[in-house]
Order: structure tokens, then sequence, then C-alpha cells
């Protein structure tokens, strides 16, 4: 299934996109559809009455993850073209949840604060089931399925901080989506396409078969550290090409176009909006 949260007529709600349009769901978000479970999406979407594509607001299919968990340095691409060694072990930091943004959504910052704004295209994981100290071999039964973020990044914050939490966690920083879909269709995560155009331009093409540490990997990792909830979310990392490693360095400003795809997952597409004030 491709399951989303949208807006309609005033109602937040999950639903299923189809061909013909989205079947609604009672359930407010993909979090609450994940915690209730899943079994029954299929036969309320079979009940319910189609909405056209064209009346509803595409949200993030999880409006208010508890964690985003990153991986930074997850493709051997991303750290040939900075010169660094692929590490032993995952290298995570966090984005708040605050940051999270979704399909059509402006990205925005005070050119006070950061001049220095990057897109990074990555694979998102959506965690189905609470995961604590999960092995390896288990880890698939964790995931409810796969979106799209853009690891929006400040690096000059991210380069001043001595922790990259600010640079990643500005309002806006995190779009998400358009669609999560569900694991069962997705059995093998690591055989993906992924790119980044911005403005039309291709700036990053890969495939998810470049990850360093893998899904399952990433899971055990972090749930031998602490515990991982429904709708937690861990976003595997960006390929290479992102603007602060060109030559010479391109940056993020208003009115700039990004749309990251990932084969079988789809494109979420985002634009920098006006400098806030
Ligand atoms: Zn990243």
């Amino acid at each position: 299934m491709r399951l989303l949260t949208f807006q309609h007529k005033g109602d937040i709600m999950a639903g299923v996109l189809m061909e013909e349009g989205v079947a609604p769901l009672p359930w407010r978000d993909v979090r609450a559809l994940i915690e209730s479970g899943m079994e029954h999406a299929s036969e309320a979407a079979a009940a319910a009455h189609l909405i056209p594509l064209t009346d509803i607001t595409s949200l993030s299919p999880i409006l208010k993850p508890g964690k985003i968990i990153a991986i930074g340095l997850n493709y051997l691409d991303h750290c040939l073209e900075q010169g660094k060694t692929p590490p032993e072990r995952p290298t995570i930091f966090t984005k708040f949840s605050t940051a999270v943004n979704h399909q059509g959504g402006e990205i925005r910052w005070d050119p006070n604060l950061t001049q220095m704004v990057d897109y990074e295209a990555e694979l998102a994981v959506v965690i189905g089931k609470q995961a604590y100290r999960v092995q390896e071999e288990d880890a698939y039964d964790y995931v409810a399925g796969y979106t799209c973020l853009n690891d929006i990044t400040a690096r000059d914050l991210q380069r001043a901080d001595r922790q990259w939490v600010r640079g990643k966690s500005l309002d806006t920083f995190a779009p998400m989506g358009p669609v999560m879909v569900t694991a069962d269709e997705l059995p093998d995560p690591h055989t993906l396409d992924i790119r980044c155009w911005v403005n039309g331009e291709l700036r990053q093409e890969s495939n998810t078969d470049q990850l360093i540490h893998t899904v399952p990997k990433l899971i055990a990792f972090c749930s031998h550290a602490f515990t991982l909830e429904p709708g937690d979310i861990i976003t595997t990392g960006t390929p290479g090409g992102v603007g602060v490693f060109r030559d010479p360095p391109v940056f993020l400003k208003p009115g700039d176009e990004i749309v990251i795809e990932i084969e079988s997952i789809g494109r979420l597409h985002n634009r920098v909006g006006p400098y806030l004030a």
C-alpha cells in the first residue's frame, strides 16, 4: 500500500493512494494507523469513498515523529567526495520533529542565521513497532515502510557547532513523503535508484545498494542503545553530489525547486520560500 496523510476540507486523516484518488481512513495520520497494527487498513480503504487528488493537500505521512534519527556518511560516494574513510559503525545524529515538512511545503530560513543551506536526498525508514535490542536478522519485522526525506542542512551551523543538531533541525528542514510505501512492497530496500534535482538540474544520482550500513544494521545498532517506537524515522544518509562539495560550492536560495525521487516510492517536491524576515 501507498499510505499518506492529507488534509481535506479542514480535516486531517490518513489514506491510501489509489490510481483514481485517495481512500480516506479513520486514523489521524499514518503513525496512528501504524500504532493500530495496520491490519484493518485495506478493508477500511475498500469501503471508503475516494477523494480526488485535486481536492487534498498532502502532509507528512508521519505528522510528528517521536524521533528522527539521521545517519551521516553512509554512502561510499558521499564519503569519497569529502575525502573521508567510510566509518566502521554508523554515525548517528538527530533532527528535531519540529523540522518536519511535507510535499509542496516551503523550506525557509533567516539569512542572518545561515547562508549555506544544502539538500540531501535520503531513503527514510518508518519504524512499525517498538524495538529494543533487536538483532539484525529480525530487523525487518520492525519496519512499517519507507519514504523520501530531504535532510536539509545549514552547513555553516553544522561546522560552527561541535555537533550537528542545530544545523539539521531548523523548522521546515525535514521534508518527508509524499507517501509511505509499506514494507511488504519493498522486501529489499537496497536496490532503489535515488536522485535529486535542483531547478531541473540532476545533482545526486545513486542507488541504495551503495549504503555502507544497511537498514537492518541501522535498526540493530540504534535499538541496542535506545528504544525505537512506532512512527520513529531513521533516515539512512545521502549519496554524493550535495551542494557543499561541488566545485564551486552551491547553496539553496529562495525560489529554488528541489525534487527527490526514490524508485518505487515517489517524488518529493519542495520549493525554497522567501527568507524569514
Ligand atoms: Zn543526511
